[in-house]
């Protein structure tokens, strides 16, 4: 896929898990379980005993969350020094940590390359939620989204999209204790959203094998319908979706007509939202209860009158779905406000009255800049500060500066 922006600078699609950490040797983690067995067999595992094998290392990384291969136990002394010799689990370091007064926290994490991701865990009453990240910045570039304005952009290797989850897993202390049954304790971390920075569908087989492992039952054991992934709206990768992971979809739709969304939502201008909606009908997993999600942002005086509400009711119609009204998130020099709050309210009441459920998003973690829409990894940003300081200093040359 080539980018739509041709300033954009694409580093490396679907690159592999990088080998090149720890001195040669592989890192296991984002491997399927096929990947380690071979991987066993060539270090001289006998094949007969590869699978077994694979299987206690993957239960010790995904249900144990073990990083040192010295600490698993049913496996021999030797066998276990052989494999620190040749491999390693590895996950992204985290560069900063922030929590907000609202408990919502958010990590900045370095990536192969020196690139950073951010990743959002936000605790809520009956579930927590982890914001994962698909992409260094976007190829996409939403007018009302912070994260699309950033240059840089490579794909996350399933790797890096794993050790996302791993990251807030450790840093939540919810590995189990020995003996414990990780399925039956409270999980801190019960869902996850494909929200954060990136397109998912831009990266959808590194997507696929994470969320493959996300959801394993021998290891991290997230069910399906725990996991949402959100999409601008490439739509020739979306019913691969329904057929290949099948987890919950959402869509960000964000206007009613096409001028409109396409200035909101320029992908728009590729795959219109007549051939968006036409996709989501024929989609594979579509029915009541598994609902189609359409994300709705509220931008005062673009999207958000009477008019777009009956609009959208009439544009959805049929399709099983529920719409997610997302007061816009506003960052330091967007060209957008929210709208009110009764203006908000006013819309959900006429979509929920055609019968569409319309939550009304709540804003968390807004003291460090943690919701969606306004993830940009740190480097980045103090790039662009630099860049904004030369253009004050000198208008004509400094606005380019990278
Ligand atoms: N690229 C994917 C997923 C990441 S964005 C997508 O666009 O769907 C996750 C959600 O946050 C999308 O619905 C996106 O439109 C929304 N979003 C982006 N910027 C926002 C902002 N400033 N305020 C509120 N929502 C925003
Ligand atoms: Fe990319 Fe999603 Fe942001 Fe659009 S809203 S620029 S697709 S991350």
């Amino acid at each position: 896929m080539t980018a739509l922006n041709p300033d954009i600078k694409i580093i490396s699609r679907n690159a592999h898990p990088d080998s090149s950490i720890g001195g040669g040797r592989t890192n296991l983690v984002g491997l399927t379980r096929s990947d380690i067995s071979a991987a066993l067999i060539a270090i001289g595992t006998p094949e007969r005993q590869a699978r077994m094998r694979a299987g206690q290392v993957w239960q010790w990384i995904y249900q144990k969350g073990v990083i040192d291969f010295s600490l698993m136990s049913n496996l021999g002394k030797d066998y276990r020094a052989l494999l620190a010799e040749h491999f390693t689990i590895e996950r992204p370091g985290i560069v900063a940590r922030q929590v907000s007064s609202d408990g919502t926290r958010k990590y900045l994490l370095k990536v192969a390359g020196g690139h950073e991701v951010e990743v959002v865990y936000i605790p809520e009453k009956d579930r927590g939620t982890l914001c994962i990240s698909s992409q260094v910045g976007c190829t996409l570039t939403c007018s009302f989204c912070h994260t699309g304005t950033q240059k840089l952009v490579r794909n996350l290797t399933a790797a890096e999209i794993v050790g996302q989850i791993l990251v807030a897993r450790d840093d939540l202390g919810e590995w189990p204790a020995p003996g414990r049954n990780p399925n039956i304790e409270t999980r801190l971390l019960s869902n996850i959203v494909l929200m954060g920075m990136g397109e998912p569908l831009y990266n959808f087989a590194n997507i696929r094998d994470a969320m493959q492992i996300a959801m394993d039952p021998e290891g991290i054991s997230l069910s399906r319908r725990r996991i949402t992934l959100s999409t601008s709206g490439v739509v020739p990768e979306i019913g691969r979706v329904g057929d290949e992971i099948g987890c919950m979809l959402a869509i960000s739709l964000h206007a009613t007509d096409d001028e409109t969304r396409n200035r909101l939502v320029p992908i728009n201008k590729r795959w219109n939202i007549t051939t968006l909606l036409a996709a989501l009908r024929a989609y594979p997993r579509l029915s009541n209860s598994e609902r189609i999600t359409f994300e709705y942002v509220m931008l005062r005086g673009i999207n958000d009158s009477d008019e777009d509400a009956h609009r959208l009711v009439q544009l959805i119609k049929g399709i099983p779905a529920k719409i997610n009204l997302i007061p816009f998130n506003e960052w330091p020099g967007a060209p957008y406000r929210r709208s009110s709050n009764n203006r908000i309210r006013a819309f959900g009441d006429i979509v929920n009255r055609a019968g569409y459920p319309s939550p009304v998003r709540t804003p968390r973690g807004e003291d460090i800049m943690a919701a969606c829409g306004q993830l940009k990894s740190a480097t980045e940003r103090a790039r662009k500060s630099r860049a904004e300081i030369a253009a004050e200093i000198n208008p004509t040359t400094g606005a380019t500066g990278h």
